[in-house]
């Protein structure tokens, strides 16, 4: 029998994140059950809630920043037990066969990977639900371990902002002696710097904020760029060996790709919900690389906390009530958060 449990949800891309019911199944032979301790807020359940993306069925229930505590395992789970501090990410099954997610990169299933929320729940009908909510049924092999040393809280964010910034890092070879931009310092954008910082490359954050120049030199910047400076912006004119965008917003990533050197790339991660313009000769000159990335599969996603628990690395948090979620999301479109709203689920009744 599937059990009743509290959540939030948007009904509409017009209404309020507000409190709902919805069911979560008795866990199987191979399945977790978390209760959730902390969920992050990504900009990406704002676009889902608003369908932004015009891809949402409603109702829906964000959150794919999840720590929590294993109150019940399936017979036939090895990796958790009852007890254990446990993630979950953006990814909750996939086909398993297909040659992605035979190597680990079930974000590209070649089937269909299943999202945390929003897409088709197969045990239940319906659509999977998120992480503003009480609890969460997961087969083990998308639950993944948290590294003792951190705070849990802290940790929820590196399950979607830390892995989609670690993984286009790791795959463009970001390390020491490169000169690498994160543009944007939000959510995903300060994890950027950060691990771009902790592989040893010398990091340029491009802000629209120029009161958050203190705080990303204190995250690991080596120096700041207002994007909107175009004196400043010119002064870094063929230079930069990688540059991440993770910005939200409409923007014209051309002002970025003319910084790259010869044969550099530049990889986005930022999903505004608009068409971006690219100018052709910022990339026919110097044969430069436009190219984007979706989170990472669970190997890497585990790898990175791995890494971040070696290296202290956690999200800088602000910690909110579910209550306060839908002012969250009007901050966040004000580009005010320092760096990631978490909600504490013990204030969901
Ligand atoms: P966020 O916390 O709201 O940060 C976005 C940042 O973009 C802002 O803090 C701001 O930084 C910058 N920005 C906002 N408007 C801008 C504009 N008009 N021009 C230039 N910069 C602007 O959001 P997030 O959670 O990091 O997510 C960022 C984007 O990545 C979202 O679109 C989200 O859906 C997407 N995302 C993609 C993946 C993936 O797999 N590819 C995964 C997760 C999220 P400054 O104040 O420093 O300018
Ligand atoms: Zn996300």
């Amino acid at each position: 029998m599937p059990t009743k449990i509290s959540a939030y949800a948007a009904q509409s891309a017009k209404s309020p994140v507000a409190p709902f019911s919805i069911e979560r199944r008795e866990p199987g032979p191979n399945d977790v059950q978390l209760d959730i301790l902390f969920c992050g807020v990504c900009h990406s359940d704002l676009h889902t809630a608003r369908n932004e993306w015009q891809n949402t069925t409603y109702p829906v229930v964000p959150g794919h920043e999840i720590v929590g505590r294993v109150t019940k395992v399936g017979k036939d789970v090895t990796k958790f037990k009852v007890g254990d501090l446990a993630g979950v990410g953006c990814l909750v099954d996939s086909c398993g066969t297909c040659a992605s997610c035979k190597e680990g990169l079930q974000q590209y299933c070649e089937v269909e990977f299943i999202g945390t929320y929003n897409s088709p729940d197969k045990h239940l009908g319906g659509m999977t639900f998120g992480g503003y909510s009480k609890q969460i049924v997961v087969r083990q092999e998308f639950v993944l371990r948290i590294p003792a040393n951190l705070d849990p809280a802290a940790v929820a964010p590196l399950l979607c902002a830390g892995i989609t910034t670690y993984s286009p890092l790791r795959h463009w070879n970001v390390g020491k002696g490169m000169k690498v931009g994160i543009v944007g310092l939000g959510g995903l954008g300060h994890m950027g710097v950060k691990l771009a910082h902790a592989f040893g490359a010398h990091v340029a954050l491009f802000t629209t904020s120029p009161n958050k120049k203190e705080d990303a030199l204190r995250l690991g910047a080596n120096e700041i760029i207002l994007s909107k400076d175009q004196a400043e912006m010119d002064k870094h004119i063929n230079s930069f060996d990688f540059i991440l965008d993770t910005v939200s917003a409409p923007h014209n990533p051309s002002a970025y790709l003319n910084l790259l050197k010869r044969d550099a790339t530049m990889c986005l991660v930022g999903a505004p919900e608009v068409d971006l313009p690219v100018t052709p000769f910022s990339l026919v000159f110097k044969r430069r690389s436009f190219a984007a990335s979706l989170i990472g599969g669970i190997p890497e996603t585990q790898e990175m906390l791995d890494f971040c628990g070696k290296h202290n690395i956690v999200s800088d948090i602000e910690m909110i009530s579910i209550q306060k979620i839908n002012e969250a999301y009007e901050r966040m479109l004000k580009s005010d958060v320092k760096y990631r709203f978490v909600i504490d689920m013990a204030s969901l009744k």
